[in-house]
């Protein structure tokens, strides 16, 4: 059975001195950064947020196949060696920022993509807490392997899952509620917050940030005019 979600991994284009030398070249990106992919048959391109930057040397996507979807379809279905026609888009608001911060990063389904990037360009090794929301272990657990070596690595501290579709808490928001006095302690205490998903969970993690905020004095709106908040809803 094709699995739901797929991580893509694209070499980088090819560029001429010329484009280098001019700056007309595919350009420098990071993690958080969107690539923009024109399908076949439709002008109107689709946004997919980066999961690599341009010191991984690749350019990596993860991609939900929606239904009658013409670009996702259109991507799950490449074999090796075809191309795309892309562009890249910078997205500067979508960044866990620089310096020695704890990181929670907050993701459900796709949303994991650009978050498993920050942590693999985490070579300084911050303490990064990652929270993951999926359907089920066993078809949706993108990055499990790389989990396991960033861990090793010193890039990723924690791992927290959240499975709609297995024991457990059942969805991202839960599994934060659960780990509520942490959290806390880790936001007062300085640490950034970096959310990506759909809009439901970005809802769920406010109101459950909101309340887990609550003995504090902070909320999401302070921490959003702080910069310490970050979101990339779709
Ligand atoms: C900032 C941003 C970041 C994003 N990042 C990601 C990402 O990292 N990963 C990811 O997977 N997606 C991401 N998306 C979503 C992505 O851009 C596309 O919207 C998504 O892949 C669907 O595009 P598509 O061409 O496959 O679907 P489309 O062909 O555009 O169709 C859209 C929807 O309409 C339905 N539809 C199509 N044709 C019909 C029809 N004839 N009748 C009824 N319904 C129909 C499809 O089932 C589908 O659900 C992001 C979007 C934004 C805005």
């Amino acid at each position: 059975m094709q699995a739901p979600t797929s991580i893509l991994r694209f070499a980088l284009p090819r560029e001429s001195l010329w484009q280098r030398l001019t700056g007309h070249g595919f350009g420098r990106f990071s993690a958080g950064d969107l690539l923009g992919i024109v399908p076949d048959g439709s002008e109107l391109p689709r946004l997919y947020s980066l999961a690599s930057g341009r010191r991984d040397g690749f350019i990596e996507i993860v991609v939900r196949k929606h239904p009658g979807g013409l670009c996702s379809g259109q991507l799950v279905g490449l074999e090796p060696g075809q191309t795309v026609r892309a562009f890249l888009r910078r997205h500067p608001d979508f960044k866990p920022g620089s310096g020695h911060a704890p990181l929670i990063l907050i993701g459900a389904g796709t949303g994991v993509g650009p978050l498993a990037g920050f942590i693999r360009d985490n070579t300084g090794r911050r303490p990064v807490h990652l929270f993951f929301g999926m359907r089920h272990p066993d078809s949706d657990f993108l990055y499990d392997r790389e989990l396991i070596e960033w861990r090793a690595q010193g890039r990723l501290e924690r791992l927290t899952t959240a499975t709609s579709r297995a024991a457990g808490p059942p969805y991202a928001q839960d599994a934060l509620r659960a780990e509520a006095t942490p959290v806390a302690e880790a936001i007062r205490s300085g640490a950034r917050v970096v959310v990506c998903g759909g809009q439901g969970m970005a809802r769920g993690v406010s109101e459950a940030l909101e309340e887990i905020l609550a003995p504090t004095g902070l909320t999401p709106a302070v921490l959003k005019e702080e910069g310490r908040y970050v979101e990339d809803i779709y």
